[in-house]
């Protein structure tokens, strides 16, 4: 491609994510990384770019952006992807099957003829590596040059590492790291994202919440130690999101409260969600450092009224929550009664 055709394509792909950017109130990182692997795609002259995320507790490579499949997940020690990641370095292979770490499954899997392949490992702003944009099948017949691609590639990478860091760190800021739930900050969110067009008072859609808090709590961490608490709140909280249909959110609302946001569900629904879970709370033993003990949880439920604010909706579950914890505890409230 000639350099002011190259040049006015590049352009064009950076004015749009400047606009999306700008216009764009909900932080879609998916929409970035897509407009970044444009980009590196263009100014090497690739048919496919892919940008790989490094899941390093779970020791896997995952990728989103490849066409035609929906996610791909590997080891993080196979690969080109792995092997650029291991050697902190540009892996080029311009003869990929005759490649002892080129992966064949994805192309068997696809039907796509991979004939070269440039992996450029990418790092946070502290040059840790955190992941890694891979380029394939260069439109030249050469294939890709070490030298030249990797320096065309670099701001991209750049910013590609910027992205993702400012991913992890809101994926962080939105979750409870004793519970792994989303917590406060998570809830709100959603209000901006999944859940925005059941606030709109004409929607026609029903959304009902329940907020549930330990019973008696203070007494678990008095008896048996604040570690046994913790692990109380974690059992709770996986039974609780053990309980979450694809259509339910659970979050760690504070302490020892739970909140559920269950869409596409009516009050007795939600109700009876809420008893189920109570139930089997009731009924299950923790392993409480060491001791088992057993807990209950109050609930308090209600229909999500699109005409009033969340933290109106919030504090008329909460309302029932303390009719419920008055009431003797151990149960379910709901708005209608
Ligand atoms: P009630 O039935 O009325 O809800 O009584 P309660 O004892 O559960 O309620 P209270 O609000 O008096 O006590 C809640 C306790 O939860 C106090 C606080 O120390 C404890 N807590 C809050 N967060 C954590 C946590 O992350 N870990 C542990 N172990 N305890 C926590
Ligand atoms: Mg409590
Ligand atoms: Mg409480």
């Amino acid at each position: 491609m000639e350099d002011g055709k190259l040049l006015g394509n590049i352009f064009c792909i950076t004015d749009s994510l400047y606009r999306d950017m700008c216009m764009n109130s909900s932080t879609d990182h998916a929409l970035l990384f897509s407009y970044l692997t444009e980009l590196a795609k263009t100014i090497v002259d690739a048919d496919r770019a892919s940008f790989w995320k490094w899941d390093k507790r779970k020791g896997e490579l995952w990728t989103m952006s490849a066409t035609g499949v929906d996610k791909i997940v590997m080891p993080d020690n196979k690969g080109l992807v792995g092997k650029s990641l291991r050697e902190k370095k540009t892996v080029i292979t311009n003869d990929p099957y005759s490649d002892p770490d080129f992966n064949p499954a994805i192309d068997k899997q696809t039907g796509y003829v991979t004939k070269s392949v440039l992996v450029l490992p990418v790092a946070d702003i502290n040059g840790i590596f955190i992941g890694a944009l891979q380029l394939i099948n260069k439109n030249s017949e050469k294939g890709f040059d070490e030298e030249k691609d990797t320096k065309k590639l670099s701001l991209a990478a750049l910013v590609c590492g910027i992205a993702l860091e400012s991913e992890v760190f809101l994926e962080e800021s939105h979750h409870d790291r004793l519970t792994g739930l989303k917590n406060r900050m998570g809830f709100y969110f959603d209000f901006g994202g999944k859940f925005k067009e059941y606030l709109l008072p004409d929607s026609g859609k029903v959304m009902s919440v329940f907020i549930c808090d330990i019973d008696k709590f203070k007494r678990v961490n008095d008896t048996y130690g604040h570690n046994a608490g913790d692990d109380v709140l974690a059992f709770t909280s996986h039974l609780i999101e053990s309980c979450c249909g694809e259509n339910d959110s659970v979050y760690r609302w504070g302490g020892e409260e739970f909140v559920m946001v269950m869409r596409d569900t009516d009050l007795d629904a939600a109700a009876d969600k809420a008893e189920a879970i109570r139930v089997t709370l009731m009924n299950s033993d923790i392993d409480a450092d060491g001791t088992t003990i057993r807990c209950t949880l109050s609930f308090g439920v209600s229909l999500f009224d699109p005409g009033k604010s969340i933290e109106e909706n919030i504090s008329a579950a909460d309302a029932r929550l303390y009719t419920a914890k008055e009431t003797g505890r151990n149960k379910v409230v709901k708005s209608d009664e």
